[in-house]
């Protein structure tokens, strides 16, 4: 590479973009709207006594089903897992060689609110984006059964994504 460089052969500039759809809670339909409230009634199940960061994640499979998840923390830090591997993981355990077609993610912290605040109130307000691990995980399933629609939950607005392969450009896809 570096060597075409020198010589100015095939040097480019690629651009790379990625389609959001900003939106409100109430702006979705209602297949959505319910995937979203999954996810964040799966925040209940967060074990995260470490980052205080309650993470719910709810996968809707081809087969009608919804499977959810939520980030396992553990004191051996790089042993827990995020919400949405664990929702991804354990939709694949389930449900072996269905299709993911949607997955929704909210997330919730109490630190830095006010401690009247109930938990309700404590939701991120912007959306909760997943980890470059977590893409990369959704996107072995993306790959094998088609696109699989982000919904990024936030209390002031919500992010919709076509696909994980648009929150994962210049994805590692094969060896
Ligand atoms: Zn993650």
């Amino acid at each position: 590479m570096f060597f075409l460089n020198i010589i100015g052969i095939f040097m480019e500039t690629k651009e790379i973009k990625t389609r959001v759809k900003v939106c409100s809670l109430e702006e979705l339909g209602e297949e959505d709207r319910r995937l979203v409230e999954k996810a964040k009634e799966m925040t209940r199940a967060s074990y995260a006594p470490y980052s205080r960061f309650h993470v719910g994640a709810a996968i809707l499979l081809a087969n009608g089903e919804i499977v959810g998840g939520a980030n396992q923390e553990n004191a051996a830090f790089s042993s827990g897992t995020c919400g949405e591997r664990s929702a991804c993981f354990y939709a694949a355990a389930r449900y072996p060689g269905v299709a993911f077609r949607k997955i929704a993610v909210a997330a919730w912290t109490r630190l830095r609110r006010p401690a009247s605040a109930s938990d309700a109130d404590c939701f991120q307000e912007s959306p909760i984006s997943p980890c470059g691990a977590c893409r990369q995980a959704l996107l072995e399933y993306e790959n094998a059964h088609g696109p699989i629609e982000v919904i990024l939950y936030g209390a002031g607005k919500t992010y919709v994504l076509p696909s994980v392969a648009s929150l994962l450009p210049l994805c590692f896809t094969e060896f």
